[in-house]
């Protein structure tokens, strides 16, 4: 991750206060790979103040509570940054918390960029023949408070021969504009991990298919491209993309699209670095308080058995901690990850031997004594 160039995007930045982060492990292996997290963010030195919260199915299941009332002006209001682990849990069948807490502070706090770069850190993690490092280095910047997520649409008629369910993709001007207009600043602003510039912000979508939210898409791309002539601006359909990203991932650099394709897309990313146990991604809001999350979920088959990969939070907090200006201790926290990996001090999920905690602790060795 090109940690000097992400603290230039991000506003917040200065150094005089200790920075608070409240932290939220949540469900499933959350509760796992977050405390090694937070181990290697203490072991960097980076001067911050850490607050544990415990909302997640455990809490929801004895008091019915998801987000206490004032959480999320409280998070905003007296923090700088969050992590979070996971969320999702089978005593909870509806889900409820899940989606009370985590689209609760991506919609509710305003947390429209969902920032997921993907990198390939060693050529051993890519599943593809003859793919190197240099060869996977590109980001894709999801819109992360619209389209079928808002839960717009109802069911009629149901149980009944003739039920009828509809499901809304809520798409709105300022919305798009504004997801485009940070992918092109973003696009602007950042490198490659090579150090070469960034040039190409890409569009993904199906407006051939969808063509309401599609035209609105397309034209306010067309519009804030005109802003940024020494970018060039590129459009895929999404299955085309997907067909592209497997047979040729060179060719990407920076993808801005809807919140499903950008959910869709990002898993199949995330095959490409080794993996979901090794994605990352940052819920931004430039110059409010801001949500890093690993990009995997609560994964209950594997959950409290100590397999889960720790690496994705890990790397998770390094993108926090350049986002908060602390540059050099996320780089060291990245070399030490690509180092874990190279030495084969990993879990099995990508091939090493290392239980969660036993990987964890590893990294926070390395990284306090480096
Ligand atoms: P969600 O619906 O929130 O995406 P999920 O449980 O359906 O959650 P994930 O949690 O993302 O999906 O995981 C899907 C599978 O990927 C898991 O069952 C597990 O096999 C694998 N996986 C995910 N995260 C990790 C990890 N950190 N380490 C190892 N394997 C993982």
């Amino acid at each position: 991750m090109d940690s000097k160039k992400e603290t230039r995007t991000q506003e917040p930045g200065t150094r005089q206060t200790k920075h608070r982060i409240a932290v939220i492990p949540g469900d499933g292996i959350g509760q796992e790979v977050i405390p090694q997290a937070v181990k290697v963010i203490r072991a960097s030195g980076a001067d911050v103040e850490l607050t544990d919260f415990d909302w997640g199915a455990d809490r929801y299941l004895l008091d019915q509570i998801t987000v206490p009332p004032d959480g999320f002006a409280m998070l905003g209001r007296d923090f700088d940054a969050i992590l979070v682990g996971a969320f999702g849990d089978l005593r909870v069948k509806t889900n409820i918390h899940a989606k009370e807490i985590l689209l609760g502070m991506r919609f509710k706090m305003d947390l429209y960029a969902n920032v997921r770069p993907v990198r390939l850190l060693d050529a051993s993690l890519c599943p593809l023949k003859g793919v190197e490092p240099k060869d996977v280095d590109f980001v894709v910047l999801r819109e992360n408070t619209e389209g079928v997520y808002t839960d717009a649409g109802g069911v009629f008629k149901q149980g009944t021969p003739d039920e009828i369910a509809t499901q809304e993709d809520i798409n709105t001007r300022k919305g798009v504009e504004r997801i485009i207009r940070y992918a092109f600043q973003y696009c602007e602003r950042h490198t490659k991990l090579d150090g070469s510039p960034r040039k190409t912000v890409l569009m993904c979508d199906k407006s051939n298919a969808m063509t309401h939210a599609g035209s609105l898409w397309q034209r306010v791309f067309k519009e804030v491209s005109g802003e940024y002539p020494q970018l060039t601006a590129q459009h895929m359909y999404v299955d085309a993309l997907c067909m592209h990203m497997v047979r040729d991932p060179r060719q990407f650099d920076v993808i801005v699209t809807n919140n499903m394709f950008g959910d869709i897309i990002t898993d199949l990313a995330a095959g490409l670095q080794g993996g979901l146990g090794m994605a990352a991604s940052g819920n931004i809001h430039p110059g409010k308080t801001s949500m890093f999350e690993p990009v995997h979920g609560s994964a209950p088959s594997i959950a409290g058995k100590n397999l889960a990969n720790p690496f994705g939070a890990i790397l998770t907090a390094a993108m926090m901690l350049a986002h908060l200006g602390f540059s050099s201790e996320a780089a060291r926290i990245e070399a030490t990850v690509l180092e874990a990996i190279r030495q084969k001090k990993t879990t099995q999920d990508i091939g090493g031997p290392l239980g969660t905690r036993e990987a964890g602790e590893w990294v926070a060795t390395k990284v306090s004594r480096s």
